[in-house]
């Protein structure tokens, strides 16, 4: 991938003690949307504020639209990086209108460019009748469109976006999300969204990073870090997992409830455990079933089960709400994969298929 609009190079910063980022590698294609996501404090943050140039590496080289602004040397401040920023908080100016709002990066411009570049983007992110109103005046998701606008007026080489839904209603969350991501999309402007939320990492990026400790620990498409996650934190940080121990019997790998592929490139590990997701999991009631159901969580459509095997390990499995097992109910649980499954030796995925 052509390193276009952003580049991280072995990026570190310390905050007194606490390391908050530590040797990141990352590059961004033109118009490329990436999720950051990762645990309260994992450094994302921090990610986002050292490629706007809020904060200052500690060590590394930052490239924005391959232009270096920092490492080396260089640096370049936070208003000459054509990076647009869109708060959590929104960050709005109360005493400023939308339009005021919209055209404060725009400084530098001639008047009459100004107003018109105000207005085509007020009118892409669909506010150009609520240009004279004050913030207090709009709702939150209209509040976040203005920060959007204003982050994408000064039409800058990438938006970075920190945690943008989280202010929001829960019912209101997933419609901003789509409205945002298409309002980028059709400017091709390339983005960087922050999230510790990971359904939303996997609905808006082309690529998910997922960060642990200051590290990015895999990056790749949402199939990718879901399916084929690079390690045991990727895996149960971004969806449900459970582990089953598996042995290998030539071209099977064997568990105790049904066999998968055995990869290639095993290289001698015979202590392995295959990934298994809820939604991979089938259920069939029969008397001599060596399972039992002990668990039901009502998820409205789904219900997610909780299965105990014949030697007491527990899996998940989520079925449609017309599935209706009773806890005590005997059956068989089988793995359902439909694609390779990620294999686990010790906390690291081994499976190359
Ligand atoms: P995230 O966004 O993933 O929650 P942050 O980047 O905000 O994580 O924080 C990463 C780590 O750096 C945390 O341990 C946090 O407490 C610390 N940190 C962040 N900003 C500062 C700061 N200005 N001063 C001291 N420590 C900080």
């Amino acid at each position: 991938m052509s390193a276009g609009v952003l580049e991280l190079d072995r990026i570190s910063k310390q905050y007194r003690k606490v390391t908050a980022v530590t040797g990141l590698d990352l590059e961004l294609a033109d118009g490329e949307m990436l999720a950051l996501v990762g645990p309260s404090g994992c450094g994302k943050s921090t990610a986002l504020r050292l490629v706007a140039g809020l904060e200052a590496p500690d060590s590394g080289r930052i490239r924005i639209g391959r232009e270096l602004v920092a490492g080396d040397g260089a640096w370049r401040s936070a208003e000459r990086r054509r990076v647009g920023i869109v708060f959590q908080d929104h960050a709005l100016f109360p005493h400023l209108t939308v339009a005021g709002n919209v055209a404060f990066g725009l400084d530098g411009w001639a008047a009459a460019r100004r107003r018109e570049r105000v207005a085509t983007v007020l009118d892409l992110v669909e506010l150009g009748e609520l240009s004279a109103r004050y913030p207090h005046e709009l709702s939150g998701g209209e509040q976040q469109r203005v920060a959007l606008a204003r982050a994408l007026a000064p039409e800058p080489a990438l938006v970075l976006l920190d945690e943008p839904f989280s202010n929001l209603d829960r019912n209101l969350r997933a419609q901003i999300r789509t409205e945002t991501v298409a309002i980028l999309r059709s400017t091709g402007t390339a983005a960087v969204f922050v999230t510790h939320d990971q359904a939303e990492a996997l609905a808006t990026g082309d690529r998910v990073g997922v960060m642990r400790d200051g590290r990015i620990e895999q990056v790749g498409p949402p199939e990718e870090v879901f399916h084929a996650p690079a390690n045991r934190f990727v895996a149960t940080f971004m969806g449900e997992a459970d582990f089953l121990p598996a042995r290998v019997s030539g071209a099977e790998l064997v568990t105790e409830a049904g066999s998968v592929p055995t990869p290639t490139g095993l290289d001698g590990h015979t202590d392995v455990e295959v990934m298994v997701r809820p939604h991979e999991v089938t259920l069939r009631a029969a008397e001599s079933g060596p399972a039992r159901v002990v668990g039901a969580e009502f998820q409205g459509a789904f219900v997610l089960y909780t299965v105990v095997l014949a030697s007491g390990r527990t899996v998940r499995s989520l079925q449609p709400h017309t599935a209706a097992f009773t806890s005590g109910t005997p059956l068989v649980a089988e793995l359902a994969h439909g694609h390779r499954p990620a294999i686990l030796a010790g906390d690291e995925s081994v499976a190359v298929h």
